[in-house]
């Protein structure tokens, strides 16, 4: 693998992402998410701000802060302040981007201005749709209204925003697979220029859906390269590939500091073991590389030989950590969703080379990696 565990105190001592979870409820219920939710907990702003200090402490200048997982919208005030208070904190020595993940459901006006005021290169808002009405309310439920549907109250937001400052990020699965295309179409008709797609991986996918999987990005890809105002915007690789997940830290809604976003697969009872702070000790950067060992080792028991020794698309792939630990707490066989994980990585990583130019916007891990062995030279 490209990250190996010996390697991993030098080049992870420091997170450089920050994920904030205000709370872990949200508005939708949707079947194909993978966090637990099972924590009643809320952040409050002073604890916020602390957190903030803490990580914007630390010895890195380039760093991130997203809101994502749960929906951050849930609470405009609380996360407007936030926003605010991460933007006076910006200097020269500490550049910091922040990430705006929303299903769109409250992204009404106000909040809608206050975000639309400040997207820049460091100010991103991504929006989650998956499609056509169909297909985004096929797995997207509106919690406790039955027969609503999501996407229509989503759209009515999304359609005010401008098209070229926002990302999607559009989750597929099997059961829509076959509406690929006229999903697809149907986002980039409507203006928007820059996508993430992303596969469900905690699903099986049949090896009928994979064929489609292939002749949807195949044609997607075809697609973008034809028409080069739409270049560059395409993502194919994102936060499940690479190794983006050791840049991470969460400060979940109980105010402490886990391991990466991922424990919130984990039922809230369970996760202690995956605490390394809070805002009285910091961050305990020994436990960490300590528990990405451990979790490193547990799940490549599951693997041996390592499939991946050898494999082309080791640059671009990574151990699917963030899957062991879903498997594990939902008691799946990770063998067999983690030979689903490499199928689908292999069509994604194939087609992701082929988006002109090659690898552009995909290279965010292998950036973030070589940045952190940078920092990490200089910091040990
Ligand atoms: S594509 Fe499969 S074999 Fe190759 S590195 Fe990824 S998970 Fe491993």
């Amino acid at each position: 693998m490209k990250v190996k565990p010996n390697d991993l105190h030098k080049i992870i001592k420091y997170p450089s992402q920050l994920d904030i979870s205000f709370t872990e409820q949200c508005n939708q219920d949707c079947d194909y998410c993978w966090a637990d939710k099972s924590a009643k907990t809320r952040l409050d702003y002073n604890a916020i701000k602390k957190a903030i200090d803490i990580f914007c402490g630390l010895p890195l200048r380039e760093k991130t802060v997203t809101f994502t997982t749960n929906e951050p919208l849930l609470d405009a005030a609380l996360y407007k302040k936030t926003v605010n208070y991460l933007l006076s904190k910006r200097n020269p020595d500490n550049s910091i981007r922040i990430i705006t993940t929303t299903n769109g459901i409250l992204l009404t006006k106000p909040v809608r201005d206050f975000i639309v005021e400040r997207l820049n290169d460091n100010f991103w808002l991504n929006i989650s749709l998956d499609g056509l009405r169909q297909s985004h309310d096929a797995h997207r439920k509106l919690r406790g209204k039955p027969g609503i549907s999501a996407f229509d109250i989503s759209w009515k937001h999304f359609s005010r925003l401008p098209r070229d400052k926002v990302r999607v990020i559009s989750t597929i699965t099997p059961s829509e697979i076959g509406s690929f295309r006229q999903n697809m179409d149907f986002i980039l008709d409507s203006g928007f220029r820059n996508l993430d797609v992303f596969a469900q991986m905690y699903t099986l996918w049949s090896e009928p859906d994979l064929a489609a999987l292939e002749r949807g990005l195949r044609y997607l890809v075809a697609r973008f390269n034809k028409n080069p105002e739409e270049r560059n915007n395409l993502r194919l690789l994102n936060r499940l590939w690479g190794d983006t997940h050791y840049a991470k830290v969460l400060f979940g809604s109980d105010a402490k500091f886990y391991l990466f976003e991922w424990v919130l697969a984990i039922p809230y009872l369970r996760r202690r073991k995956f605490i390394i702070g809070d805002i009285l000790s910091g961050i305990d950067f020994d436990k960490r590389i300590a528990l990405f060992d451990e979790l490193f080792y547990s799940a490549s028991k599951y693997n041996s030989p390592m499939p991946c020794k050898g494999c082309e698309y080791n640059t671009f792939c990574s151990y699917p950590l963030p899957l062991f630990l879903w498997c594990t707490y939902q008691k799946r066989d990770f063998s067999r969703y983690f030979m689903n994980f490499c199928s689908i990585a292999k069509i994604f990583i194939r087609f992701s080379l082929e988006v002109a130019p090659p690898v552009k916007n995909e290279s965010d891990s292998i950036k973030l990696n070589k940045y952190l062995n940078a920092t990490a030279k200089r910091a040990c």
